[in-house]
């Protein structure tokens, strides 16, 4: 079974081919434009998905090896995210299914996220259900009880920011370009986590805050700037260091409380925030701590990726989770 799955959710422009649940090509265009504007602006977002997606798709199915004849399904962001973005996916996605007469299939974003672990790779072995999911992305905080490839339940979610728009946020507040989360991953390596403390925010049960860290943050440099106009030069890797330290401590306290509450022991991390070091170092860690089996995504399948829509894909072949030409683009989704 051959798939080509088209991600478009967001400001990258992804396209991947699948062998059964091997990943045989994963291309994607990132879209510089957004850099300069501090975050992604939608319209242009959508200019740029059109202008990539033929040729991504073009070398994605080159370097698989294989011609558009022999695939057996096209795969597709449905949502959620950007409804510029995501169209011009879903219309391509639809218009190639019907020229080539091969089914179409809609993949959830978040659950692709999620799924991501079960693309066979030689060097991890797939989580067993049911498991935890961590999804922590530029747009999603959520702890999620996966029962099968099909039926999950959202146990914790943030009831405000999304853990990576701390991160982009913070970013910006330092002066670094967009996205920022990586450039802090980057600094917090070389500074120390206990130079600053924050505080972290009281959320009943196994829900998120971190709109008020963000706040907390900005007062703080604001305070501090004031006394030594350096002060964010001269402490840079520090501050990084502590900030990455307090989003790791949220994040691990509610895992933590989340394998209590449902004596699962599993616990994999998806989303682009699972790129982060401290987070994959946290993770490891916590098998020996806590006695936990964890599992931390491949680098290129924790950011925003089209293999991961594939293997979704691959899944809902096998079950014929089909969609029709009627299917829309969906911003919000239900899970
Ligand atoms: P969603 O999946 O919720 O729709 P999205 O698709 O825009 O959102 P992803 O591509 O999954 O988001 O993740 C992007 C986020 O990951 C950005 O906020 C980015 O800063 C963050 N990120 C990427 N790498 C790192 C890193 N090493 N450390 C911290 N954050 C990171
Ligand atoms: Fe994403």
């Amino acid at each position: 079974t051959y798939i080509l799955a088209i991600e478009s959710s967001c400001d990258d422009t992804g396209a991947a081919v699948l062998c059964n649940d091997t990943v045989l090509s994963n291309e994607v265009a990132k879209q510089e434009i957004h850099e300069i504007y501090g975050g992604v602006i939608p319209e242009l977002a959508s200019r740029a998905h059109q202008q990539n997606i033929v040729p991504v798709i073009d070398v994605a199915l080159k370097k698989a090896g294989i011609t558009k004849n022999q695939l057996s399904a096209i795969a597709f962001t449905q949502g959620p995210g950007l409804m510029g973005s995501l169209l011009v996916g879903s219309s391509f996605a639809k218009s190639l299914s019907m020229a080539l007469n091969i089914p179409l299939i809609a993949v959830n974003h978040m659950h692709a996220h999620i799924l991501a672990h079960f693309i066979d790779e030689e060097s991890y072995s797939k989580p067993e259900f049911p498991f935890l999911a961590l999804t922590i992305s530029g747009g999603h905080t959520q702890i999620v009880k996966v029962i099968s490839f099909f039926e999950m339940e959202i146990l914790g979610e943030t009831t405000d920011d999304a853990v990576g728009e701390a991160f982009d946020k913070t970013a910006k507040i330092l002066g670094f370009p967009y996205p920022g989360g990586p450039l802090i991953d980057k600094h917090a390596a070389l500074g120390n986590p206990k130079a600053f403390a924050f505080t972290k925010p009281k959320v009943p049960g196994l829900n998120f805050s971190f709109s008020g860290l963000k706040t907390q943050i900005m007062y703080f440099i604001q305070k501090n700037q004031k006394e030594n106009p350096d002060f964010i030069q001269e402490n840079l890797n520090d501050i990084c260091a502590s900030v990455q330290n307090t989003i790791i401590t949220i994040l691990l306290d509610k895992l933590k409380m989340a394998v209590e509450e449902t004596g699962i022991h599993q616990v994999a991390i998806g989303g682009g925030v699972s790129a982060n070091s401290g987070i994959r170092k946290t993770l490891k860690e916590a098998e020996t701590k806590y006695g936990w089996k964890t599992f931390i995504p491949k680098f290129e399948y924790t950011t925003d990726n089209a293999a991961m829509i594939g293997i979704v894909g691959y899944y809902k072949f096998l079950e014929k989770h089909f969609s029709n030409q009627e299917v829309v683009s969906k911003a919000r989704i239900p899970f």
